[in-house]
């Protein structure tokens, strides 16, 4: 097992702590991360991965961590993405303090030193449409070919840049580039594009801009003017890292530049992980919005049942490097249930009731059976839970014509209900269909839960509910969310992801519950009250993950 430092995070076996390490022991006295998300789209499990090793390095090594809005782009983003990226952060237990940034605020800044760029001759405006662009870039392969206005002078670079700026040419008409090196093997440092013109409004900025910078000329500005020490970002960036390099150094920041690592992005089985493929299931009505509880985001986790402690645990063992692979879903589900094992109460939840009446037990007899709320955690105590004549117990745990090994309830067939007495069925009760709609028990008052009764044995034990004292609920339970789909080679929607059980019957206990608690019913599962859709006189339940699982922790 890896070694664990007391804050509870590995300081071992991740290569970016190494880098980290290095430069602590050479130039740098302190380090400065920072967590950078778009908001164009709520965060999902992979953000979380980056939160966790951004934020968990400042920690580890007494360091800073900013939340930083990249927010360059005017036409995606938008105001309840921030509000719902900072409650997401907060929320998985991590704390900027009073470093929260948005990249629109450097507008000016950005400007100032694309102009430094064009007086030193290291910048000029192109003409070149997107389209002819492309043509000139090259390939992999072959050198590309320099643009025709390469070689304006200064002057004109810096009264074509003011007047993009001031607004005088429409959307593409024009665009700032480096002068770098048309033949360099990185297509990225072919006269890479530093400013576009958009005439669009910005979630912060309004209609002060119609240029912005792209994304490779400010993300790198970004993290020079913050003093970020360690950019980590996802490997898709590793090529662009000498353009990162480039750009900082032109800039002016010399001392202690920030140094770029590349890790491997988070991808998860059975779901989609970007934004904009979030989004189209958001947009298209297929998902109950970002927070639907099979979505892979963090607010879909949270309305699941997920707890910040199960995710920073995921994060934690599935690791970084920088090989790109898929984690299988079993684990994230393995840390709930390793979570909630001995936090949540255990309660009896019947999700398909069939009716089971005691014939021989007192008509209008109530008796309050003790029962442990966490057999794994004493310290939960104990509940009474009321046992009538009528009750309910799963549809599944009865067979009138049982097959082999089958050890529940069949006729004549004796077993144990929960912390109560043995029943023996004596009879089936069918409809004019021909279904069954009641079993008819007798029970040994000699077996009473507790009374240390030794006479015989059975194999069978089910969990069941008081029909006079139940609570009726509605329980969803889901299946993943996206399916492989081998023909495109893309994945497709689930048609099965959402079951909806609109007569789910609690034991009284439940009464207690609010939304966003969490218990597990016995033999079903791990289930939370939903936040959403609970109201006063009705509970809603969504089942977070099943008891058992495939999945195998190597
Ligand atoms: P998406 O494609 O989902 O929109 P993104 O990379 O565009 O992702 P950003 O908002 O730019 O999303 O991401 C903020 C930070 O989170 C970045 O540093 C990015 O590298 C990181 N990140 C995004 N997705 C993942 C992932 N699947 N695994 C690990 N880190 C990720
Ligand atoms: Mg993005």
């Amino acid at each position: 097992m890896e070694e664990k430092k007391e804050n509870g995070l590995s300081n071992t076996g991740n290569f970016i702590h190494m880098y980290v390490q290095e430069d602590l022991e050479g130039k740098l006295n302190k380090i400065h991360t920072r967590f950078p998300p778009e908001p164009n789209g709520y965060l999902h499990i992979g953000h979380a991965k980056s939160i966790c090793l951004n934020f968990g390095i400042a920690k580890l090594y007494g360091g800073k961590c900013n939340l930083r809005f990249d927010d360059t782009n005017p036409t995606k983003e938008d105001t309840e993405y921030v509000e719902s990226i900072k409650e997401d952060v907060k929320w998985l237990g991590f704390d900027w303090e009073d470093r929260l940034y948005f990249a629109s605020s450097y507008f000016e800044k950005y400007y100032e030193v694309a102009v430094k760029l064009i007086q030193e001759g290291k910048a000029f405006v192109c003409d070149l449409t997107a389209e002819e662009m492309k043509e000139y870039r090259g390939t992999l392969n072959t050198p590309g070919k320099e643009s025709p206005y390469r070689n304006r002078s200064v002057e004109e670079n810096l009264d074509l840049f003011e007047r993009m700026k001031k607004g005088e040419f429409p959307d593409g008409a024009k665009t700032l580039r480096a002068k770098i090196d048309m033949a360099s093997p990185n297509i990225n440092m072919r006269d890479p594009v530093l400013y576009r013109i958009a005439h669009a409004t910005h979630h912060t900025t309004g209609d002060a801009w119609c240029i912005y910078p792209m994304y490779d000329f400010a993300h790198p500005l970004e993290d020079a003017i913050e003093g970020i020490t360690h950019s980590i970002c996802t490997m898709e960036f590793e090529d662009h890292r000498p353009l990162y390099d480039w750009v900082v150094k032109e800039a002016g920041f010399t001392t202690n530049p920030p140094r770029q690592i590349e890790f491997a992005r988070l991808g998860l089985t059975n779901t989609v992980m970007s934004k904009r493929k979030l989004r189209a299931l958001v947009e298209e009505g297929l998902v109950d919005g970002w927070d639907d509880p099979r979505m892979p985001t963090i607010s879909g986790l949270r309305r699941r049942g997920f707890t910040p402690e199960s995710i920073r645990d995921f994060c934690e063992r599935i690791g970084v490097s920088k090989a790109n692979s898929v984690v299988d879903s079993g684990l994230l589900e393995y840390c709930i249930r390793d979570d909630l094992k001995t936090k949540a109460k255990v309660v009896m939840a019947i999700l398909h009731p069939l009716k089971l009446v005691i014939t021989n037990y007192p008509e209008g007899q109530i008796e309050l059976m003790d029962i442990e709320n966490n057999p794994e955690n004493p310290e939960l105590g104990t509940r009474q839970v009321p046992f009538t004549k009528n009750l309910y117990i799963e549809q599944e745990d009865f067979m009138e014509e049982p097959v082999k090994k089958f050890f529940r309830l069949a006729p004549g067939k004796e077993v144990r209900l929960k912390g109560a007495y043995f029943v023996t069925c004596t009879d089936v009760i069918k409809d004019e269909n021909g279904n069954i709609i009641e079993v008819h028990c007798t029970y040994d008052p000699e077996t009473k839960s507790g009374s240390g009764f030794t006479g015989r044995k059975v194999k069978g034990t089910l969990h069941w509910v008081s029909a006079d004292h139940c609570i009726q609920t509605t329980a969803r339970l889901y299946d993943y969310m996206m399916l492989d789909n081998p023909e495109s080679g893309d994945m497709i929607m689930n048609p099965n992801s959402l079951e909806v059980i609109e007569d789910c019957y609690i034991e009284p206990a439940i009464e207690e519950a609010k939304p966003g608690d969490k218990y597990q019913f016995m033999r079903n599962g791990y289930f939370c009250v939903d936040t959403k859709d609970t109201t006063e006189n009705h509970m809603v339940f969504n089942r977070i993950v099943s008891l058992k699982s495939s999945f195998k922790l190597k």
